[in-house]
């Protein structure tokens, strides 16, 4: 048997750490096998799926060192590598379990689903589907479809017994059935819910070993039964530990950095910040922390990950960065340096902001260094405004950081809307809102536009340098935070 080992990533927003934490393992073990590892793309959430999310997770899967022998981008023997160009595969095999019984028609509102669960609620019963469509006669379900009425399609669950599977790095796991909703498969748009198409291809593409986050053992049951509904076997399972905050909670953006495009801009090496993913919850057996790629598929043991939260501490990868950095020729610090911040492609949506705002060659770091730097350190007093009192700045700071870490679009115009909106929501001029931006972000307010700005830094590394100004000026108490949060809310 070849091993093969697969990542699939569901393109919905910025190119996660974590995405290439998973696939950095999967990648590890299916070479240490001489296996293969190949990378699927799930989009089968067609609202929140973008071509340019699922891009910027090829390109810095690549940036950081993963390649992939089969994908969308590359081909291979089990395309489409892409679920949005496999919809008719999965209506089939949809087709099926209806056929031999194991899914069923549900043509529930979600208006009725909402009321179902406030019934089960107010009983004190578990909030679940409650099986409504199993009763439906054949008869009526033929008539309702061809009536036009929109339905989904549910697996059918047992609702009792036990759920026993085997896990890799956790060994017997036991779940009750009671505790797996009927889950929908078909959604009414026609097209496959994750669980559906992830075992459809898991299968197809011949996977063997499914290694991903440890939030989706709570789906493992509903994969492993509909394994059993088509016949098929089942790869073997492995869910990694999640990453942690220093604090150990889940790695979030609201408290640390997730892009992978983060730390490219921050002039992290994608050695070391693979070295470093290598490094969460698995160590070397000779303990040594610092390896290459190779180094790690040569002495690959998936048994080695420890279970404990691996915390994804920025101050160990900096070191590391630092061992990695220091080992170049000079040669190649430079050859480096310029490719990651002098290159033609990070500096051209700048240059026509500086072009016009500067006499010599030597006024372009003043005005534009802050493109080319981590944290900015700003001090209290940089954020003195003749109209502005603390209170204001750290207000203007804080809902704006709140506004931005929910912003997707992150274009110059969408940026300069959302920021001047919520100015005027708040009641401040825009001139005078802009400023703690300005500082937060530039360091100064004698540059250009601080939207041209964010929009060339990323998100990541904007909302960073906002959460590190609130640090500054001192973020709301707890008391406060919860009535700012309120007005905020009102706000927007
Ligand atoms: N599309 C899922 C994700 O975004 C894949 C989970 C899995 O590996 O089964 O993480």
């Amino acid at each position: 048997m070849t091993v093969r080992t697969r990542i699939a990533p569901s393109p919905t927003g910025d190119p996660h750490v974590g995405t290439a934490y998973v696939a950095l393992f999967n990648l590890a073990f299916a070479k240490q096998q001489g296996g293969e590892f190949i990378l699927r793309i799930e989009d089968t959430d067609q609202v929140r799926s973008t071509p340019e999310s699922e891009q910027a997770i090829l390109d810095s899967l690549r940036w950081v060192g993963i390649e992939w022998s089969e994908g969308p981008d590359v081909g291979g023997p089990y395309g489409p590598y892409r679920q949005s160009e496999r919809s008719s595969i999965y209506k089939e095999y949809a087709d099926q379990l209806i056929r031999d019984g194991h899914a069923f028609h549900c043509f529930a509102t979600s208006e009725e689903l909402d009321q179902m669960r406030e019934e089960q609620k107010e009983q004190g019963l578990p909030q679940k589907y409650d099986g409504r469509g199993l009763k439906l006669s054949q008869d009526e379900v033929q008539k309702r479809i061809a009536a036009g009425e929109p339905y989904v399609i549910r697996m059918k669950v047992p609702e009792e017994g036990v759920c026993v599977f085997n896990d890799m790095l956790r060994g017997q796991i036991e779940i009750d059935w009671a505790q797996i909703d009927m889950q929908v498969l078909m959604k009414a748009d026609g097209l496959p819910t994750y669980h559906l198409a992830n075992v459809v291809d898991d299968h197809l593409m011949k996977i063997t070993h499914v290694i991903r986050g440890e939030e989706w053992i709570n789906s493992a049951p509903k994969h492993l039964l509909l394994y059993k509904y088509f016949g098929w076997d089942a790869p073997e399972l492995c869910h990694m530990p999640l990453l942690r905050n220093p604090d150990k909670t889940k790695l979030s953006k609201r408290k640390n950095p997730t892009s992978i495009n983060f730390y490219e801009r921050m002039g992290y090496m994608p050695e070391a910040l693979l070295n470093y993913l290598g490094r969460m919850g698995w160590s070397m057996p000779d303990e040594r922390e610092k390896f290459s790629l190779a180094e790690m598929i040569e002495h690959f043991d998936i048994l080695r990950v420890s279970l404990g939260g691996p915390i994804f501490d920025l101050e160990k990868l900096s070191w590391l960065n630092s061992q990695w950095l220091r080992e170049l020729d000079q040669t190649s610090f430079i050859l480096r340096f310029v490719q990651w911040g002098l290159n033609a492609q990070y500096l051209s949506p700048a240059i026509e902001h500086i072009m016009p705002r500067i006499n010599t060659f030597s006024d372009v770091v003043p005005l534009a260094g802050h493109l080319l730097s981590g944290m900015i350190d700003v001090k209290v007093d940089d954020f003195t405004h003749k109209k502005l009192e603390t209170e204001d700045v750290r207000r203007i700071l804080q809902f704006a950081a709140w506004k931005l870490d929910v912003q997707r679009q992150w274009d110059r115009d969408s940026l300069f809307e959302v920021a001047s909106g919520l100015a005027k929501a708040m009641g401040y001029k825009v001139g005078e809102f802009f400023f703690p931006l300005f500082i937060a972000i530039a360091g100064t307010s004698a540059t250009f536009s601080v939207v041209d700005a964010m929009a060339i830094l990323g998100p990541d590394l904007s909302r960073a340098r906002l959460r590190h100004a609130i640090g500054v000026v001192g973020g709301p108490s707890k008391k406060e935070a919860k009535a700012w949060q309120k007005e905020f809310d009102a706000l927007v």
